[in-house]
């Protein structure tokens, strides 16, 4: 099996019906499609009547021909921080680093759809060289975060010079990589790519993940390689509707993360890419969904639900449902509160 790129490949492993070829074209055309041997697989499993996870997050659908007047060609403002190529610097401590724009599939939902998979290209020699000359003379920075692209897409030699390179800047005392690759095409991540991650520094890899359905036995078995050789994993996943926006697919999915000794960290609300709209929840739903986690799943299971403020603003937290309001005591210089607990009934507080 090879990776699917084209319309005519999926229409050939009879993944869309030859009448909606030609919008698909469309689609295809403006936001690009590749489909991993792993993940035509597991779609070929998927039963009619579940919420066709695998099957909604990578294939082309005509939805995305729809551009909502809110949506934006940059949803995160990332060109705002762009000092140089490859480089956003946002905040003070950190900033991000994306050596490569592909990755080994093409998530509808992309944030970065407007860039990733456009014209395959990486930074040459000089540009990374400027990238990490940049990096250097900033001595605030403290954490660098690849990302892209997909860094685990780059040959493990190449991307263990890359982070060997970064270990020697003395201020970078943590590296951390957001990736698919475990999930998507497992058997990349091989003993020399777990040597290539290897350096003095701490590093943490974020997998994206975004439902219970894509932890397979290969997708585990990567998974626990990486942990196995010591390097703590994190999870970020986009609330999706009809995918996982209720509350047992994604407490699922939370427990399967936790199973894996992977530590739910960002729920990200869908930003606002363009051709994305039919994914999106309210902020109110997914403040509901945060709230139904809250005390029925294990604290292990909790991650943080954030919204990218549009134009660059960065990431602010939303799930923050007020579980306490500040009680009158006439006469007392005592703090008082009534407290609600996760079964919605409510306590006073006094200390
Ligand atoms: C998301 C993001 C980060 C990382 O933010 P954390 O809250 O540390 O996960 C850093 N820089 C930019 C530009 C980002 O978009
Ligand atoms: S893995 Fe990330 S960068 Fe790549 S297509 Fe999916 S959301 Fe976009």
């Amino acid at each position: 099996m090879t990776t699917i790129r084209t319309t005519a490949q999926l229409l050939e492993a009879g993944m869309i019906e030859p009448e909606k070829i030609k919008k698909l074209e469309e689609v295809t055309k403006k936001f690009a499609v590749s489909l991993t041997p792993q993940l035509t697989e597991l779609i070929n499993l998927e039963v009619t009547g579940t919420s066709m996870a695998i099957r909604k997050q990578f294939l082309p659908d005509e939805q995305e021909l729809i551009v909502n007047a809110a949506e934006l060609k940059d949803p995160i403002g990332d060109t705002v921080f762009e000092g140089v190529k490859g480089v956003v610097h946002r905040y003070p401590d950190r900033c991000l680093l994306m050596p490569i724009n592909t990755c080994p599939v093409y998530c509808r939902f992309c944030f970065r759809r407007e860039k990733v998979g456009k014209n395959d290209s990486a930074l040459t020699k000089e540009e990374l060289e400027r990238a990490f000359s940049y990096i250097e003379s900033q001595p605030k920075i403290w954490e660098v975060i690849l990302t892209g692209g997909d860094p685990l897409f780059l040959k493990p030699k190449k991307l263990n010079e890359l982070l060997n390179r970064l270990d020697r800047i003395p201020h970078v005392e943590v590296v951390r990589i957001h990736t698919r690759v475990p999930a998507v095409d497992s058997a990349r991540i091989t003993e020399e790519m777990i040597n290539a991650l290897k350096i003095n520094k701490a590093l943490y890899v974020a997998l994206h993940a975004n439902h219970a359905s894509e932890f397979t036995e290969p997708v585990r078995a990567a998974c626990a390689k990486i942990v196995n050789a010591g390097i703590p994993m994190i999870s970020q996943t986009v609330l999706l509707k009809g995918i996982n926006d209720t509350p047992e697919a994604l407490g699922d999915l939370m427990r399967t993360l936790v199973k894996n000794r992977i530590k739910p960290y960002y729920l990200h609300h869908a930003d606002l890419a363009e051709g994305t709209s039919h994914f999106r929840t309210t902020l109110e739903e997914g403040r509901h969904l945060m709230k139904s986690l809250w005390g029925n799943y294990s604290g292990l299971c909790q991650p943080t639900y954030v919204l990218d403020i549009p134009g660059g603003h960065g990431k602010v937290p939303v799930s923050c449902h007020q579980y306490f309001s500040a009680e009158e005591v006439s006469g007392s210089a005592a703090e008082s509160y009534r407290v609600e607990d996760y079964q919605g009934k409510f306590h006073s507080y006094k200390a």
